[in-house]
Formats: structure tokens, sequence, C-alpha cells
């Protein structure tokens, strides 16, 4: 299965300007099963205000979901929405190459397993097509390669949101693709 899958129903939802039903739905894959991630509209909106204003450069923040595994899906239910605070988000001179202090990913991912929650990641370039640049390739190895062990036998990753389509990479017990 391929690493990062284009997601071409989630390209369809942000060209919809009044959803049908208040859960949008995006599926990736990563680890050898797909991923598919519903979210109501009201966190999707919170979602799209944080990361595309870049006004201070980039923005990230996770969201947690619970994860229901299925025979060959493993859906995730959005829940909440926690923004990277501004005092932890460290740029690079471009705005880009986001990292954060490793107490604040740890404080996520013990706030995820309390209430029964897997964090995925989300940010966007504020481009179209959404490409993970290569900082991302190498953060997201740091951010979820042992995070993945924790959090077994949810999944948990990283998407990136482009105007009408996202990017997803998923990771399991330490394992993506
Ligand atoms: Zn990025």
């Amino acid at each position: 299965m391929p690493l990062r899958n284009r997601l071409t129903a989630f390209a369809l939802l942000l060209r919809r300007k009044a959803p049908a039903t208040p859960t949008s739905s995006l599926r990736t894959g990563g680890y050898g099963r797909q991923v598919d991630i519903r979210i109501t509209t009201d966190l999707f909106v919170r979602v799209r205000a944080l990361v595309e204003d870049t006004t201070h450069g980039e923005e990230a923040g996770f969201l947690l979901c619970s994860v229901n595994r299925l025979d060959e899906i493993d859906v995730l239910l959005a829940r909440e929405l926690i923004p990277v605070p501004p005092g932890e988000l460290h740029r690079n001179t471009s705005g880009s190459a986001l990292t954060w202090s490793a107490q604040f990913n740890s404080s996520v991912i013990e706030r995820a397993i309390a209430i029964g929650a897997t964090p995925v990641l989300v940010h966007s370039h504020g481009t179209p097509q959404p490409t993970f640049s290569d900082d991302d390739r190498i953060n997201e190895r740091a951010l979820f390669g042992a995070a993945s062990r924790l959090l077994s036998p949810a999944p948990t990753g990283t998407l990136l949101l482009g105007n009408g389509a996202a990017n997803g990479s998923f990771w399991l017990k330490a394992k993506t693709a």
C-alpha cells in the first residue's frame, strides 16, 4: 500500500459549501490497513481555521480520535482539537519545519490515552496540492515511531490539508507503509 494517498473523497468534501451530512470522512493508509477519519463539520471548521491561518507561519494541532477497528479498516472519529500553543511552536526562517517540545508531545499522548483516543497531527502548507516536505518526513518518524508503540493497537499519524485535497501517513507499532 502506498505510504501516502491522495484523498479524492476529501477533495469533494472541501468543495461542498453545505455538507449534506454533519460528518466528513477522509480515507488514507500507511501501515497495511486503511484508515477512515470522520470529523464533524464544526470541528473541521475549527481545524481549517487553525491550520490555514498562516499570519505567523505554519500552525499545527492534534486531533484526538476514538478508534474503531473493523476487519479491513480502522475508523477514527475525531473528538477534540489540541492546537500546538504559540509558545511551543518553533519554525525555521521560512515559517515552516514545525517542531515543539518533547514535554508538549508527551502531554498530548497522555491526554489521548486518558480519554481512550489516539492523536492525529494536522497541518497545512497553504498550497492546493499537499505534499509532505523533507522536514515533515524527518519529524514524522521522530513523532510517531516511538509513540505508535505506546498507542498500539490504535494507529497514529499525520494529515496534511490542502485546498481540495489531503495527504495522510499513519503508523502502527513503529511501522508505516
Ligand atoms: Zn509540513
